[in-house]
């Protein structure tokens, strides 16, 4: 259960501000069936991501990470948008939320609406629906290849193709974090939403906007391990946090 108190700050926050920035991770998409990483059972069980999602041993043998993939592409592919995303959304069309850095790869923001009413959308970590030749970078579509019948899809130039996700121990799309940051200078209020805040260079973000003067909301399931930044710190589920601060932010509070 949510403590009521901090919800009704948090809610007096978002009221009071005009440029909210939400930064999402992996905790957000839960809800929504998508396992993260460190929550326990699930997919990543089955599958160490230190493996399975690490670019080195992409390179050294593609078939681990397509075996995964498949996992992943029905999970994702099946997902929709929970409480939490459409609330994220409905706080873009009231004109407080200007911008979504997320490292989920997912699309359940786009999903759910956010980016319609101009909000930016910045994606650290890639999206899955687009592939591309680590070697000359050519582009496919997913129904473009075959990775049925192969234990992984190669270029014609002989390269691995990959989906434009960023593994471990990749870099991050050109640019993308340099935009985000600067993205944080604008905002009066960062809500941080299912995120251990443990993967770098993303785990910048809260501090950068801290550094700008915004305020802080947290929301997860645990502490994570920059709490003593937060203003607020929601420690609860996603989609039933979210609901009830939505609620409290559109009533008179
Ligand atoms: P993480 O797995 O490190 O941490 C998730 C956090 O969310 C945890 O602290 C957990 O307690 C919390 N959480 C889980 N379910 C929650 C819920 N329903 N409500 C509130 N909190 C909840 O995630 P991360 O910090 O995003 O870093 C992991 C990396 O994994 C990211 O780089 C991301 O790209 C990748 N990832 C993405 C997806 C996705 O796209 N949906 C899924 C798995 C992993």
């Amino acid at each position: 259960m949510v403590d009521e108190d901090k919800l009704l700050k948090a809610a007096q926050i978002i009221k009071d501000s005009n440029y909210i920035v939400v930064f999402s991770g992996a905790g957000i998409s839960t809800e929504s069936g998508i396992d993260d990483f460190r929550s326990p059972g699930g997919l990543w069980e089955q599958y160490d991501p230190n493996i399975y999602a690490s670019y080195q041993y992409f390179l050294q043998d593609p078939s681990l990470f397509w075996k995964m993939h498949k996992e992943v592409e029905e999970l994702v592919g099946e997902a929709d948008p929970n409480q939490a995303h459409l609330a994220i959304a409905e706080l873009e069309r009231m004109g407080k939320v200007k911008a979504v850095i997320t490292q989920n790869i997912d699309m359940l923001h786009q999903k759910a609406g956010s980016g319609q009413k101009g909000a930016k959308i910045y994606q650290l970590h890639g999206e899955y629906g687009k592939l591309h030749c680590i070697k000359c970078g050519n582009e496919y579509n997913f129904d473009e290849i075959d990775t049925n019948s192969v234990d992984y899809p190669v270029c014609e130039c002989s390269g691995y193709i990959k989906p434009k996700v960023v593994l471990f121990g990749e870099s991050l799309p050109h640019g993308v974090l340099e935009s985000a940051m600067n993205e944080c200078s604008n905002a009066d209020c960062l809500i941080v939403i299912g995120s251990s805040l443990l993967i770098s260079p993303a785990n910048f973000i809260p501090s950068i906007a801290k550094q700008y003067g915004a305020k802080l909301v947290f929301i997860n399931r645990e502490n994570t391990i920059m709490d003593d930044l937060a203003d607020v710190f929601l420690k609860g589920s996603a989609g039933e946090t979210f609901t009830k601060l939505l609620k409290m932010v559109k009533s008179n509070i």
